[in-house]
């Protein structure tokens, strides 16, 4: 297996989880943009955006839905921003579907 987000979910790489569901784990970035950046993905290996189905859509509504309640959890009362980069011209650069969850000091400088 060599995709590191699957390692995560499958527990060979360590994270520094945030939250956990049957469907979706949510981990610190190990290099933050902003004060908090976390990151939301399925468990199941999703490569991109730019690969999902009509069967993910209700997947991909879950997750972003979860946005919000991370956000929260994390103290992010003022508001919180989201990333989704998709393939290499969107500056992907781990192929397992994942948002991006900035707040606090640095996140709204954060380029997009
Ligand atoms: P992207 O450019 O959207 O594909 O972002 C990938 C993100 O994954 C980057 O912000 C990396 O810092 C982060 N990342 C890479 N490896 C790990 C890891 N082992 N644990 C946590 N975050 C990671
Ligand atoms: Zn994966």
């Amino acid at each position: 297996m060599d995709c590191i987000f699957c390692r995560i979910v499958e527990g060979s790489l360590p994270s520094r989880k945030v939250y956990e569901d049957e469907e979706f784990l949510v981990f610190h970035d190990i290099h933050p943009f902003a004060a908090v950046h976390v990151l939301i993905i399925p468990k199941r290996h999703v490569e991109s955006l730019q690969s999902i189905k009509e069967s993910d859509e209700a997947m991909l509504g879950r997750l972003m839905a979860l946005a919000p309640r991370i956000a929260a959890s994390l103290g992010l009362e003022s508001g919180f921003r989201t990333l989704i980069n998709s393939g290499v011209g969107g500056g992907q650069e781990v192929f397992h579907l994942h948002a991006h969850v900035f707040g606090g000091e640095g996140s709204v400088r954060i380029p997009t």
